[in-house]
């Protein structure tokens, strides 16, 4: 339940959206089962979704999160190897002094996987160069080829009316990196700037998508897949492609369910009813509802409450399901903050092997009363392991 946890709120007579919300289901599997709060990264380090779900997969984020790119190219399908590096990037326009005019083309919905076609697959200096179209004016870049650096400062100058930047090496062994990417951004406008979707684009006076401006260098770094580091066949069933991009470089299984859009309108139903039928096939099914997530972005308090509610219904069907389970969030999104704060996320954990604890309401405060206590995200897989006699001993 992505950014479900919060803060107290004078809204509603100063509970968290937890405590106030009505939740019949998520409180019953708070009674049967062992409560705690889990710090997803550690104690006072706001998460991102991509390095909360890392972590509570088991990955040390800070090994294997170089920066967000790798995780955007995982997301809309781009097969990574080791050593590769990946760039978030904008369609934008700029001028023949290559000023940047718009930098998102006029948020340009149409005719991107044509533009992105016309620089994808063009080699500089014997690296490789992969770009795909991502949602509206996002794309994303990868660079592949030997001894590569992430270690670069952003093109795109991150506001309108400046001139692109020359991407600058930020360690020695970066320069020629660099120089390829200053190298790719060039030949990126010298190919779209007179493509027939921008000839067009002028035509109707918007702005042209004539340059592409990358941000956000992360190198694809040896990341061992779950099944390798647990021996568990795993799924994961998302609307967000970052979540998905998380998983698919775990080496999970990527389940899309018709319905599920990462969005408020997203079909919780439909999640639950696969995620229960993959486990016939699966050992491990990981379900992401982005929903509270935005309400907590929003500050939408009443918004995040009716979420709360909506996603406790769907679990309903979860009541007849015999397995371990486990209810949490990756990182608060406090209404009162509109953004991710590190305040630690109430986690239900039900199943045959749980000590269950006094706890009754799945919320922040009474989950702290719990027998899980305060664990860490990284534990968590462990844990999971432990509860379904998959563990080995450490020592004789
Ligand atoms: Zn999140
Ligand atoms: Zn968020």
């Amino acid at each position: 339940m992505d950014g479900i946890g919060d803060r107290p709120d004078d809204r509603i007579e100063g509970k968290t959206v937890l405590q106030y919300a009505t939740m019949k289901n998520l409180d019953g599997f708070a009674k049967k089962g062992m409560n705690g709060i889990m710090d997803p990264i550690a104690p006072g380090i706001v998460p991102g979704s991509d390095t909360a779900h890392l972590a509570l997969l088991g990955y040390n984020p800070y090994e294997v999160y170089t920066g967000r790119g790798p995780f955007e190219a995982a997301g809309i399908g781009i097969k990574l190897k080791e050593g590769d590096v990946a760039f978030r990037c904008n369609f934008a326009a700029v001028d023949e002094k290559l000023v940047v005019k718009d930098r998102r083309a006029g948020r340009i919905k149409q005719g991107t996987n044509e533009l992105a076609k016309a620089v994808d697959g063009m080699k500089i200096d014997d690296v490789e160069i992969i770009f795909k179209e991502a949602v509206e004016h996002r794309g994303v870049l990868v660079l592949r080829g030997k001894a590569l650096s992430s270690n670069l400062s952003d093109v795109d100058p991150h506001s309108n009316n400046i001139r692109i930047h020359e991407s600058k090496p930020l360690s020695v062994d970066a320069k020629r990196t660099a120089d390829i990417l200053n190298k790719f951004v060039k030949e990126s406008y010298a190919i779209l700037k007179n493509h027939p979707v921008n000839i067009k684009r002028n035509r109707n006076n918007l702005p042209p998508a004539n340059i592409i401006l990358p941000r956000g260098a992360g190198i694809f770094p040896r990341m061992r897949s779950m099944d390798e580091k647990y021996r568990l066949s795993s799924a994961c069933i998302a609307g967000i492609s970052l979540v998905k991009g998380v998983c698919r470089l775990a080496g999970m299984n990527i389940i899309d369910v018709k319905g599920a859009t990462g969005g408020v309108d997203t079909n919780i139903d439909a999640k639950i009813k696969v995620a229960m039928s993959a486990l016939n096939k699966y050992d491990f099914v990981v379900v992401n509802i982005k929903a509270p997530d935005l309400f907590g972005h929003d500050g939408d308090v009443s918004g995040k409450v009716k979420m709360a509610e909506k996603i406790d219904k769907a679990l309903e069907p979860l009541k007849e399901l015999d397995c371990l389970k486990i209810f949490t969030a990756d990182h608060s999104t406090p209404v009162t903050v509109k953004n991710h704060s590190a305040d630690p996320v109430p986690i239900t954990i039900t199943g045959k092997s749980v000590r269950v604890d006094d706890v009754k309401n799945f919320d922040e405060i009474s989950c702290a009363k719990g027998a899980l206590c305060r664990i860490q995200g990284m534990g968590l897989m462990n844990i999971a392991r432990d509860l379904t006699n998959r563990s080995e001993k450490f020592g004789a």
